[in-house]
């Protein structure tokens, strides 16, 4: 992280993937209601973390339960409300949510590694510059949106394999907000 961490301040901007970074991933299935949201652990903490060294952070999450007609876009407000104010509690904040309900197939312009989100992100907050963005994610998706809009992209895995289109990897969203904020108070 050396290379740009200490250059980070509150201009820049946190993107977040959600499942399997702030939340467990359900494996072959959808988070359709609160109970089966569940926060990883240290994952509140991080975010509160973050805040104090991000100027903004917004979450971007694929959605395409909704799209299968598995869940609804009110039950995905429910999930998000639910999220935000847990987090809330533990004093983190997450300025925007934006979510592609959209299949696969469809390959539309908002499902990541297509950059909708992100465009859509720089449209509501005038002070997003890409290039001073980093985009959290446990998907080789997420790592691909980022490199599109020429973000620094930090892949989430639990054995630190780096694929060639993250530029670095994290155990973990915890451990991503401990590096940055050592490497900052240390100057390094
Ligand atoms: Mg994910």
């Amino acid at each position: 992280m050396a290379k740009f961490s200490e250059s980070i301040d509150r201009t820049w901007t946190l993107f977040l993937d959600r499942d399997g970074v702030i939340n467990e991933k359900l494996d072959g299935d959808y988070v359709k209601q609160i109970s089966e949201f569940k926060f990883i652990n240290g994952s509140k903490e991080a975010i509160r973390k973050m805040n104090e060294i991000f100027g903004i952070t917004v979450v971007v999450t694929n959605q395409q339960g909704i799209g299968k007609e598995l869940m609804t876009e009110d039950d995905l407000k429910v999930i998000h409300h639910y999220m935000l104010s847990e987090l809330a509690l533990e004093g983190a904040k997450i300025d925007k949510v934006y979510h592609c309900p959209d299949l696969a197939e469809k390959n539309s312009i908002c499902r990541k590694p297509n950059t909708g989100m992100a465009e859509e992100a720089r449209k509501d907050f005038p002070a997003i510059d890409f290039k001073s963005s980093i985009m959290v994610g446990d998907s080789i998706s997420d790592m691909q949106m980022g490199k599109r809009v020429g973000m620094i992209t930090v892949y989430i895995h639990p054995d630190e394999e780096l694929p060639k289109e993250a530029d670095y990897v994290c155990k973990s969203l915890f451990e991503l907000a401990e590096v940055l904020a050592q490497s900052l108070e240390s100057g390094i």
